[in-house]
C-alpha cells in the first residue's frame, strides 16, 4: 500500500509554486556575479538587456517580485505626492498589494470598474481623471492624475488577455490629458502565446510593464520591469528605498534568462492542458466552467458539495491542491496550470474531481 506521505502532490494553487528547473539550478551554480546595487552583477545586466529587448523598451530593471515591480513603477511615474493613479477594481494592484502605493508612497487609487474581460471602460476612465491633471493645472481640491494601470493577463477575469488594439486606444485616450499607462504583466507572456504575438507587441501601448519571472516561468525569484530609460532610472532609486538593493543577484538572474528563453515552449504546453483540464471538468456533474480558459488559470463553479467539502476532499483524499473560494465568490474555484503538471497529474486531477461529484448524495 502507497502510503500518504509518498502520494504526489498536484498543486494548482498558483504557477507562483513552480519549482527551478536542473537547467536553472546549474546556471545558478556558474553564473558571474558582482555587486548588482553598483551596477556591476554582469548576469544583473544581461538580463535586463535581454528583458529590455523582449519586452520592446529602451531599459529594464531585475526587481525582487511583482509587488515590487508595481509599486517601485507607480513611485516613478508619480514623483509628487497627492498623486492619483487609475486602477480597476478587480486588479492586483488595487486588491493584493496592502495598498503598498497610498500607505508607503502617499499615492491615492482613483477605482473603475474592471469588465469581465479584464479591460476598463476608456470612458469611464477618462471621467474619472481630475480636472488638475497633467502638468500645469493647479485646482487645490483634487489629487493629480497622472497613471492608468492595467493588469494583462487579467487574473480575477479569468486569466484573459488584454487586446493590443484596445491597449493602444487606452493609452492615445490618456495621452491627450497627460497620463502615463502602467501594465501589470505579471503574466504578460501568457498573454503573449494566447494572442500569438511577441511579448514587445503585448507592451507595445504600456509606457512600463512589470513581468514576473517566478509564475508560469519558473524562475524562483524576481520580475523584470521595463520603459524609457529615465523612467528605470527612477525605478532603480525607488527599488534601493524599497529594500530591493540585492547584491550578487546574478545567481538568480541567470535563472530568468533561462526563463525567457523557455517562455514560449512552457506556456504553450500550460495553456494546451489548461484547456483540456477545463473541457473535461465541464463534462462532469456539478462542475460548470463558465468560460473556456484563454491561458493557464481555469476557473470552475462548483455545486451541490460545500467548497471547503471539496477543496478538503481533494487536498487529502487525493493530494490535489487548488484555490477554493476565489476572490469574492462562494461557489468558484481556480486551478492554475504550470510546468511543473504533466499531463498525467492533469488526469488525476479529473478523476479525483470526478470521483468526488460522483458520490455526492
Ligand atoms: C502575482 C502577481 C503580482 C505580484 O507578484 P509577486 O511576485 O507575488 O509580488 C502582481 N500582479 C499580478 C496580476 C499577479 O498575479
Amino acid at each position: 500500500m502507497i502510503s500518504k506521505l509518498a502520494r504526489r502532490v498536484v498543486d494548482m494553487r498558483s504557477d507562483t509554486v513552480t519549482r527551478p528547473t536542473e537547467a536553472m539550478r546549474q546556471a545558478m551554480s556558474r553564473a558571474v556575479v558582482g555587486d548588482d546595487v553598483y551596477g556591476e552583477d554582469p548576469t544583473v545586466m544581461e538580463l535586463e538587456k535581454k528583458g529590455a529587448e523582449v519586452l520592446g523598451k529602451e531599459a529594464c530593471v531585475y526587481v525582487t517580485s511583482g509587488t515590487m515591480g508595481n509599486l517601485a513603477s507607480f513611485i516613478a511615474h508619480c514623483d509628487r505626492r497627492g498623486s492619483e493613479i487609475i486602477v480597476g477594481d478587480r486588479q492586483h494592484t488595487y486588491l493584493y498589494e496592502q495598498g503598498g502605493a497610498s500607505t508607503l508612497a502617499g499615492i491615492h487609487p482613483r477605482v473603475v470598474r474592471n469588465r469581465d474581460d479584464g479591460t476598463l471602460d476608456i470612458q469611464e476612465v477618462m471621467q474619472a481623471i481630475r480636472p488638475c491633471s497633467g502638468a500645469d493645472n493647479d485646482d487645490a481640491h483634487y489629487p493629480r492624475t497622472v497613471l492608468v494601470s492595467i493588469e494583462n493577463t487579467h487574473n480575477e477575469c479569468g486569466g484573459v488577455a488584454l487586446p493590443v488594439d484596445y491597449v493602444k486606444n487606452l493609452k492615445s485616450s490618456i495621452t491627450s490629458k497627460g497620463l502615463k499607462l502602467h501594465m501589470d504583466g505579471a503574466r504578460a507572456g501568457n498573454a503573449a502565446v494566447a494572442l500569438g504575438l511577441p511579448l514587445s507587441k503585448v507592451c507595445e501601448g504600456a509606457d512600463s510593464i512589470s513581468l514576473c519571472l517566478s509564475k508560469g516561468l519558473g524562475a524562483p525569484v524576481g520580475t523584470l520591469v521595463a520603459g524609457e530609460g529615465k523612467f528605470i532610472s527612477r525605478v532603480r532609486r525607488a527599488k534601493k528605498a524599497l529594500g530591493g538593493g540585492w547584491r550578487q543577484a546574478g545567481v538568480l538572474a541567470a535563472t530568468g534568462l533561462i526563463a525567457l528563453d523557455t517562455m514560449h515552449e512552457t506556456l504553450s504546453k500550460d495553456h494546451r492542458l489548461a484547456k483540456h483540464f477545463a473541457q473535461e471538468l465541464n463534462t462532469i456533474k456539478g462542475i460548470r466552467v463558465p468560460r473556456m480558459p484563454q491561458t493557464n488559470l481555469v476557473f470552475f463553479e462548483v455545486s451541490g458539495i460545500s467548497l471547503d467539502d471539496f477543496a478538503s476532499k481533494l487536498k487529502h483524499e487525493h493530494g490535489i491542491l487548488l484555490s477554493a473560494g476565489y476572490g469574492r465568490s462562494e461557489n468558484l474555484v481556480r486551478a492554475a496550470v504550470h510546468r511543473d503538471l504533466s499531463e498525467d497529474d492533469i488526469g488525476a486531477a479529473i478523476d479525483a474531481v470526478d470521483k468526488i461529484m460522483k458520490h455526492i448524495p
